[in-house]
């Protein structure tokens, strides 16, 4: 770990922003790492530098698959299966710049908790980073109002994310919403989504969809659709059981259900056929993609559905899978031999069910 001293940032006036600046932030742990604010190997390196708002207590929503729910008996510093160390602010930021600056970081993306002073605090992070280096910066967060979401794109945000995290209205009701003691509702939802695309712009708009919560690929295919109509990009996630989510004895789903699901949204995204073009089973199983046999086999060949989903540069590794697999999203282009891989998986009878 380097000493901080040698970089001192006392010129670096933090609390010159407007709005308030957190003392302290977490970092994910491989973040921290390439920041130099950590030590460990990494099997794969973060491209973007993933930070996350820190406070006391857990988030004021109550998502069933988050440790940082309020009524999560998980650890406060997971999110998903990654862990999210304390750092003050001010350190954070120094390490920052000097790794955007040696193109160790391409993207900034700020993970927000929900509080009463999120969005005051989101402001001002934003526009330290945008004072202190030239970095994007993607912001995922729960916006309540419009005003909200404006306030994040006047700082400097270049983009923002607003999951959805389920597939259909009465999942996320489950999930995250009223029937979990959450406050999110899926029209509202909805509506922010579309409200950023008008303050952001057309493909700065992102949203999560965690596959793995109860959801037919039916669902989840549709869901995937009904984003790309509104210029929202759909990154994916596979369902990730923590120790403490109302969750935790919940299964992964199936890793030929994911690939599957992942060339779907893949051929979604490039516009090469709808959903409506797909076919599936009584059952909600997707068994034909839409697309010509050689089409498909093109895709699954370059690997790219098989990748991180998200904001440019964004790789996420291992957030969902430990480095020994099953890997649902590979963090940098597959080798050879982890395509013929992702081939087998895709033709595997389903192992794991989900429950
Ligand atoms: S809003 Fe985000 S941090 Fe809060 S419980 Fe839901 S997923 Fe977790």
């Amino acid at each position: 770990m380097k000493d901080d001293s040698c970089v001192s940032m006392s010129a670096m006036v933090l609390g010159d922003v407007e709005g308030r600046l957190p003392e302290q932030i977490r970092v994910s742990l491989g973040s921290a790492v390439v920041m130099g604010l950590a030590e460990g190997k990494l099997a794969a390196k973060p491209s973007t530098a993933y930070l996350m708002t820190y406070r006391e207590n857990k988030c004021a929503a109550n998502c069933g698959f988050c440790p940082q729910a309020r009524g999560s008996r998980g650890r406060a510093d997971m999110l998903s299966r990654v862990s999210w160390p304390v750092f003050p602010t001010e350190q954070v930021m120094n390490r920052l710049r000097e790794a955007v600056n040696s193109m160790l970081v391409k993207r900034v993306c700020i993970q927000a908790l929900n509080y009463p002073e999120v969005f005051s605090h989101l402001q001002s992070l934003v526009k330290v980073v945008n004072q202190k280096m030239k970095v994007p910066i993607s912001i995922s967060c729960q916006p309540l109002n419009d005003e909200n979401i404006k306030s994040l794109a006047e700082a400097g945000a270049e983009r923002i994310g607003i999951p959805l995290d389920a597939a259909t209205p009465e999942l996320f009701d489950r999930i995250k919403g009223v029937h979990a003691g959450g406050p999110y509702n899926w029209e509202k939802q909805f509506e922010l989504l579309r409200t950023a695309v008008s303050i952001f712009g057309k493909g700065k708009v992102s949203t999560h969809l965690i596959v793995g919560l109860g959801e037919t690929e039916e669902e989840m295919v549709k869901a995937i659709q009904q984003c790309v109509d509104m210029d929202v990009l759909p990154a994916l996630f596979a369902f990730t059981p923590i120790q403490g989510t109302l969750l935790e004895a919940w299964r992964q789903p199936s890793i030929q259900s994911y690939r599957q699901i992942q060339i779907a949204r893949y051929i979604i995204l490039l516009k090469i056929a709808r959903s409506d073009h797909m076919f599936f089973d009584s059952n909600g199983h997707l068994i034909e993609f839409g697309v010509e046999k050689q089409a498909l086999e093109q895709l699954i060949q370059n690997g790219l559905p098989f990748q991180t989903s998200g904001c440019p540069n964004c790789n996420r590794p291992y957030y969902n899978e430990k480095p020994s697999g099953p890997i649902y999203n590979y963090p940098k282009p597959l080798t050879g031999k982890e395509l013929s891989k992702t081939r087998e998986e895709l033709s595997l009878p389903e192992v794991w069910t989900f429950e």
